[in-house]
Protein backbone atom coordinates (compact mmCIF):
# COMPACT_ATOMS: atom_id res chain seq x y z
CA UNK A 1 0.00 0.00 0.00
CA UNK A 2 2.80 2.71 1.25
CA UNK A 3 4.59 1.27 -2.23
CA UNK A 4 1.17 2.41 -3.96
CA UNK A 5 1.58 6.02 -2.38
CA UNK A 6 4.90 6.50 -3.32
CA UNK A 7 4.68 5.36 -6.73
CA UNK A 8 1.71 7.83 -7.65
CA UNK A 9 3.21 10.26 -5.80
CA UNK A 10 6.46 9.82 -8.04
CA UNK A 11 4.12 9.64 -11.06
CA UNK A 12 2.79 12.89 -10.17
CA UNK A 13 5.68 14.81 -9.46
CA UNK A 14 7.25 13.51 -13.12
CA UNK A 15 3.77 15.06 -14.25
CA UNK A 16 4.16 18.44 -13.03
CA UNK A 17 7.69 18.76 -13.65
CA UNK A 18 7.06 18.19 -17.41
CA UNK A 19 3.97 20.41 -17.19
CA UNK A 20 1.35 18.00 -18.36
CA UNK A 21 -1.17 18.23 -15.47
CA UNK A 22 -1.04 21.98 -16.23
CA UNK A 23 -2.91 20.75 -19.84
CA UNK A 24 -6.10 21.70 -18.52
CA UNK A 25 -5.38 25.17 -17.76
CA UNK A 26 -5.32 26.10 -21.87
CA UNK A 27 -8.00 28.75 -22.72
CA UNK A 28 -7.83 29.94 -19.08
CA UNK A 29 -7.16 33.54 -19.26
CA UNK A 30 -5.35 35.29 -16.64
CA UNK A 31 -5.31 38.61 -17.95
CA UNK A 32 -7.75 40.00 -15.83
CA UNK A 33 -6.02 39.02 -12.54
CA UNK A 34 -3.04 40.49 -14.21
CA UNK A 35 -1.40 43.91 -13.69
CA UNK A 36 1.52 46.07 -13.21
CA UNK A 37 2.69 45.29 -9.60
CA UNK A 38 2.31 41.23 -10.88
CA UNK A 39 5.33 40.03 -9.55
CA UNK A 40 8.32 38.73 -13.08
CA UNK A 41 9.00 35.04 -12.20
CA UNK A 42 12.41 34.52 -11.15
CA UNK A 43 14.55 31.74 -12.15
CA UNK A 44 14.67 30.64 -8.52
CA UNK A 45 11.17 29.77 -8.22
CA UNK A 46 10.29 26.02 -7.65
CA UNK A 47 8.42 25.61 -10.69
CA UNK A 48 10.77 27.85 -12.83
CA UNK A 49 13.86 25.63 -11.92
CA UNK A 50 11.43 22.40 -12.57
CA UNK A 51 10.62 23.90 -16.00
CA UNK A 52 13.91 25.27 -16.61
CA UNK A 53 12.34 28.76 -17.12
CA UNK A 54 14.71 31.31 -18.40
CA UNK A 55 13.82 35.33 -18.47
CA UNK A 56 16.31 35.07 -21.83
CA UNK A 57 14.89 32.54 -24.13
CA UNK A 58 18.02 32.78 -26.12
CA UNK A 59 20.43 31.76 -23.21
CA UNK A 60 17.87 28.44 -23.54
CA UNK A 61 20.10 25.02 -23.87
CA UNK A 62 17.43 23.15 -25.72
CA UNK A 63 15.20 25.66 -26.91
CA UNK A 64 13.79 25.52 -30.44
CA UNK A 65 15.42 28.41 -32.38
CA UNK A 66 13.10 31.24 -32.49
CA UNK A 67 10.91 29.82 -29.57
CA UNK A 68 9.96 32.40 -26.72
CA UNK A 69 7.00 33.21 -24.27
CA UNK A 70 6.06 36.14 -26.69
CA UNK A 71 4.72 33.16 -29.42
CA UNK A 72 3.86 30.39 -26.66
CA UNK A 73 0.54 29.40 -26.53
CA UNK A 74 0.51 29.74 -22.58
CA UNK A 75 1.33 33.63 -22.91
CA UNK A 76 -1.30 35.79 -22.06
CA UNK A 77 -0.22 39.15 -23.05
CA UNK A 78 -1.14 41.47 -25.82
CA UNK A 79 1.17 41.33 -28.41
CA UNK A 80 3.99 43.28 -27.84
CA UNK A 81 3.99 43.48 -24.64
CA UNK A 82 7.40 43.22 -22.94
CA UNK A 83 6.17 40.91 -20.10
CA UNK A 84 2.87 39.30 -19.10
CA UNK A 85 1.12 36.29 -17.46
CA UNK A 86 1.65 32.77 -18.14
CA UNK A 87 -0.59 30.29 -17.37
CA UNK A 88 2.13 28.00 -16.05
CA UNK A 89 2.65 30.45 -13.83
CA UNK A 90 -0.64 31.51 -11.94
CA UNK A 91 -0.40 35.31 -10.15
CA UNK A 92 2.84 35.98 -11.92
CA UNK A 93 4.60 37.54 -14.99
CA UNK A 94 7.05 35.64 -17.29
CA UNK A 95 9.47 37.75 -19.46
CA UNK A 96 7.94 37.95 -23.28
CA UNK A 97 11.67 36.89 -23.85
CA UNK A 98 12.10 34.40 -21.37
CA UNK A 99 11.48 30.37 -22.16
CA UNK A 100 10.72 27.30 -20.66
CA UNK A 101 10.31 23.22 -21.27
CA UNK A 102 6.82 23.57 -21.51
CA UNK A 103 6.74 25.89 -24.78
CA UNK A 104 4.11 25.18 -26.87
CA UNK A 105 3.67 27.04 -30.03
CA UNK A 106 0.87 29.52 -30.14
CA UNK A 107 -2.16 27.96 -32.39
CA UNK A 108 -3.00 30.23 -35.33
S1 LIG B 1 7.60 29.28 -22.64
FE1 LIG B 1 5.37 29.34 -22.50
S2 LIG B 1 4.88 28.00 -20.78
FE2 LIG B 1 7.04 28.52 -20.59
S3 LIG B 1 7.11 30.31 -19.24
FE3 LIG B 1 7.04 31.05 -21.37
S4 LIG B 1 4.86 31.41 -21.78
FE4 LIG B 1 5.01 30.11 -19.97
Amino acid sequence: MKADINSARRQLLKKVALGTVLVPLVGLDMRAAFGADTPLVTEDDPVAKALKYVADGSKATGAKPGSKCANCNFFQAAAGSAQGPCQLFPGKAVKAAGWCMSWTAKAA
